[in-house]
């Protein structure tokens, strides 16, 4: 199987792409060329409704940018898509908490600014909230 069609977010468009497998059913998030329970190449990917329940929430208060760097804490969310697959994305809700509903949206992850040869423009990555933050 090549890059699954509808494109997904790590192709540049705004959603999450999740895949079932046509022999057993299995579903997974993010492109790879087999079930990861059965082998099979035959699957069927689809765009996920970006609803799910949130599982853990995490804070980084050091990111790659070193100890020195006085930006926010970076907040990360693992969230179980109704759909099935575990997916992991940021977090722009500070109240999000395990248990609750979230619904993804997706954010501008600006260039690494002492690096900004590696990503020269803003891509957009998941981010998490509860479902009817605003
Ligand atoms: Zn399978």
């Amino acid at each position: 199987m090549s890059a699954p069609e509808p494109a997904d977010w790590t192709r540049g468009e705004p959603r999450l792409v999740v895949v079932r497998c046509d022999r057993c059913g299995m579903r997974w998030y993010l492109p790879r060329a087999h079930c990861p329970l059965c082998g099979s190449r035959d699957a069927t990917p689809s765009p996920a409704g970006g609803r799910g329940l949130c599982v853990a929430v995490t804070r980084l208060h050091v990111t790659s940018a070193g100890p020195d760097d006085d930006s926010p804490p970076l907040g990360l969310a693992l969230v179980e898509l109704d759909e099935g697959p575990l997916v992991m994305g940021r977090v722009h809700d500070d109240a999000l908490a395990p248990g609750d509903r979230a619904r993804v949206s997706f954010v501008e992850d600006a260039p690494d600014a002492d690096r900004p040869e590696d990503r020269p423009r803003p891509r957009l990555v998941p981010s998490f909230a509860r479902e009817g933050f605003r």
